[in-house]
């Protein structure tokens, strides 16, 4: 018997820019560059670009699985990067800026990257690192020429030339769905950065997972603003699933306070946007104070970080816009759950469904979630007992880049280092990470808990849990909160806010005020800071 036979054809990037260019061609991408000027080009444009990039950067020398790094904010020049590099069979590594300059070399070197693309901000940083990076053969301004760029970096390419010398009927190359396509490094809080090499299979498959209606669930009527920066995830994979159903994009440039948001997004219609729980702080209170009702704005997505629950209603009952909260990691591409609603959920009042949405939701198809106990036993998904979270499927890491052995469990699973509860629905509660968690008498308190409790008091404007060493009961929490402007709570106000939320024994030893939060790369707090500095106050305070 012969079986029929379907058309085999591969699952890359480039085959997703080209459908943007052929079916939303006119559909605006909107760039805010580094210079503050904003500039409006589309799908076409952006195709014809990374098109030509990608013959570029092969007459430059470069050849398939090749590394291209970029150091650069989210702008219409880097979204051409993206496209071009991977549809070129080479590696777009998306460096984050934000990194301590040991940590730049260090993944520079590691990646071997052979191109580097930077952004005006950076030029003077690259100068100074220039003398450490050992494989780096083109220097690629994003720009026009410059004189000030070619004093500053000897030998210096500029983009626009590149991308001008190059005919406009050049072609993309045939590729295997199989090859690498982009890079991005773990922030490696501890230890040396990890890379995680995403193919273009796996990128082509998460941007279907996160497009489908219970995921992000992009479309041709959205404009979409990506504040997760592009060295971020691929800022959460935005930029392939608007391509993917032709959104418009409005591309944030190196400004991302609160007000220049809020301008964003009355200015250009925004509809869809996603970002980390700070960004979203500073919007809310830029919004509050200029009285604006983001009036096009519907959805926001949320990740990276706990979104606090009083966010998830403000939004909503504010500004009537729906966050949807998710939950997902740099080796996960990054989408692993969002939060929507079921069917059986309907007649819930409003109350109890904001009280829903405030977990991190459940896996799309393409991703499958566990939690097992430490030794590797599976725990029941009962929305109660906490375990180690572990993940796998289409899109999710196997072995870091360079690494000699995979990363996942014997069978087959990636630990996410998480600490969560899964219910019977496949809802994720993410209480810790493993090395953040409060181990108080052999206790666990979550300090996601004690955030969220922390920031919905209304003079507290950020808060984060921290373990602090303790004689007896080896941790006990403590809150280091920063006030909210004009108001001025004191320790007992906000230890008495806890009261009756938790369990007495669960309520922070202390809260200390403190004028800011350190906060990393990526937006996130930075909690292994907080721990050096204030690790040892019950101790200190009972010598
Ligand atoms: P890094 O923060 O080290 O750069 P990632 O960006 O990959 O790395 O961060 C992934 C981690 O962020 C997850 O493992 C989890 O601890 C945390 N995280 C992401 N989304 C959420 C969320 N919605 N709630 C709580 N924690 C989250």
């Amino acid at each position: 018997m012969s079986f029929g036979k379907m058309m085999d054809m591969p699952l890359t990037i480039s085959s997703l820019i080209e459908h943007a260019a052929r079916y939303h061609g006119k559909t605006e991408v909107i760039s805010v560059e580094t210079d503050g000027t904003v500039t409006r080009t589309g799908w076409a444009e952006v195709e014809s670009n990374s098109r030509k990039l990608a013959a570029a950067l092969k007459r430059l020398g470069c050849e398939m699985g090749d590394r291209c790094a970029t150091i650069a904010w989210n702008n219409r020049r880097h979204l051409e990067i993206y496209f071009g590099v991977a549809g070129a069979g080479m590696v777009c590594h998306t460096i984050n800026p934000r990194l301590f300059p040991e940590q730049l070399i260090y993944i520079m070197n590691h990646a071997a990257d052979r191109v580097l693309f930077f952004d005006k901000t950076f030029v003077s940083a690259i100068a100074q690192l220039r003398p450490h990076l050992e494989t780096i053969q083109h220097f690629v301004y994003m720009g026009a020429p410059d004189p000030e760029v070619a004093a500053a970096i000897d030998g210096v390419l500029f983009y626009d030339d590149l991308v001008n010398a190059e005919p406009d009927d050049a072609t993309w190359p045939e590729l295997d769905e199989r090859m690498p396509s982009s890079l991005c490094y773990t922030s490696g809080t501890t230890g040396n950065p990890k890379g995680v090499e995403y193919s273009h299979r796996s990128t082509v498959l998460h941007t279907l997972g996160a497009n489908m209606a219970d995921g992000i669930a992009l479309s041709a009527r959205d404009t979409v603003l990506p504040v997760v920066p592009m060295f971020h995830a691929n800022a959460w994979g935005v930029p392939y699933a608007a391509a993917a159903v032709g959104a418009s994009m409005v591309l944030p440039g190196a400004h991302l306070d609160g007000d220049s948001l809020a301008d964003l997004i009355d200015g250009q219609k925004v509809t869809m946007a996603l970002g980390v729980p700070t960004i979203w702080l500073g919007l809310l209170n830029a919004l509050k104070k200029r009285g604006s009702k983001a009036e096009s704005l519907q959805r926001t997505l949320i990740g990276g970080s706990a979104a606090p629950s009083f966010m998830i209603r403000d939004f909503n009952e504010i500004y009537g816009v729906e966050l949807l909260h998710g939950w997902g990691m740099t080796e996960t591409s990054p989408l692993g759950s969002i939060n929507q609603l079921l069917a059986k959920h309907a007649d819930l009042s409003q109350e109890e469904k904001l009280k829903l949405r405030a977990n991190q939701g459940r896996p799309p198809f393409g991703v499958e979630l566990r939690v097992v106990d430490d030794s590797g036993n599976v725990l029941p998904n009962d929305g109660k007992t906490p375990g180690n979270l572990q993940i796998r499927g289409h899109w999710v890491v196997d072995t870091y880049f360079k690494a000699e052995k995979s990363a996942l469990t014997a069978d087959g699973w990636f630990d996410t280092g998480d600490v969560a509860m899964l219910d019977e629905d496949g809802y994720v509660f993410i209480t810790d990470r493993s090395k953040d968690i409060i181990k108080s008498g052999g206790e666990w308190i979550s300090t996601v808990e004690l955030e969220d409790i922390a920031i919905s008091h209304p003079g507290v404007a950020n808060a984060a849990a921290i373990a602090a060493r303790h004689e007896k009961w080896d941790e006990r929490p403590v809150v280091l909160a920063v006030k909210a402007e004009g108001a001025n709570p004191t320790e007992a106000d906000i230890l008495d806010h806890f009261k009756g939320k938790i369990a007495s024994w669960q309520v922070p030893d202390r809260v200390i005020f403190v004028d800011s939060l350190p906060i990393g790369g990526t937006g996130k707090v930075l909690k292994n800071k907080l721990r050096d500095e204030y690790g040892d106050v019950l101790i200190a305070e009972h010598a």
